[in-house]
């Protein structure tokens, strides 16, 4: 079974990409399984420059492929926010339930209410990077919040063609066709795993 150690504290995010590689016999370590996080500046002005950044960091402190995963959410209403921001759309002390308060406050009595979900996923080694691939998800932002699955902006996303949230959608749907798992996708199409030793 190949591996692949996964450069985020995010855990939700390792759950994820763990369930989306499962079949593909990939075992999915998150970055605790190896060491420490390397504190990274996530100051690209794309997802696919943040994700770089990540994935570079955590292959030269550990000496292995690693992934990274950079996403958000982009809002049409509101010019692309929050964007590469949506993790600290509520300031750097922010939090999930905040950052979601800002939104829908920004979002009170607008009509237009379109937008989708980016992730860049990029994979690197430590003399440097193997790749990226890139999904999205369009959608809309609900008035209200629903749902308690998921994390981040999955209360507020209602992915085009359904009616309920994230948060409430099945995981396994959502795993199905999120940002995240069409980025995965894209990458196995790619052969991009093909690099991870077995
Ligand atoms: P990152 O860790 O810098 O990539 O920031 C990602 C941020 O985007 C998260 O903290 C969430 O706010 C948001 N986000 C990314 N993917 C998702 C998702 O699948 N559901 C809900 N929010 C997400």
């Amino acid at each position: 079974m190949r591996e692949i150690i996964i450069a985020t504290g995010n855990v939700h995010k390792v759950q994820e990409i763990q369930s989306i590689l499962a079949p593909y016999q990939i075992r999915v370590l998150p970055a605790g399984a190896v060491g420490r996080m390397p504190t990274v500046l996530e100051d690209g002005q794309t997802f696919a420059e943040n994700a770089a950044l990540k994935a570079l960091a955590g292959a030269r402190a550990w000496g292995r492929i690693v992934l990274a995963d950079d996403s958000g959410l982009e809002v049409q209403a509101l010019d692309g926010a929050p964007g590469v921001h949506s993790a600290r759309y509520a300031g750097e002390d922010g939090n999930d339930a905040q950052n979601l308060a800002k939104l829908l406050q920004n979002m009170a009595g607008r009509t237009d209410r379109r937008a989708r979900f980016v992730c860049v996923i990029a994979l690197a080694g430590p003399q440097g990077i193997l790749g990226r691939a890139e999904g999205e998800v369009q959608g809309h932002i609900a008035e209200e919040p629903s749902g308690c699955g998921g994390f981040g902006y999955d209360p507020v996303f209602i992915p085009e063609g359904y009616q309920q949230s994230f948060a409430a959608l099945p995981e396994a749907v959502k795993n199905t066709l999120s940002h995240r798992a069409r980025a995965l996708q894209a990458a196995l199409a790619q052969g991009l795993f093909s690099a991870l030793p077995d």
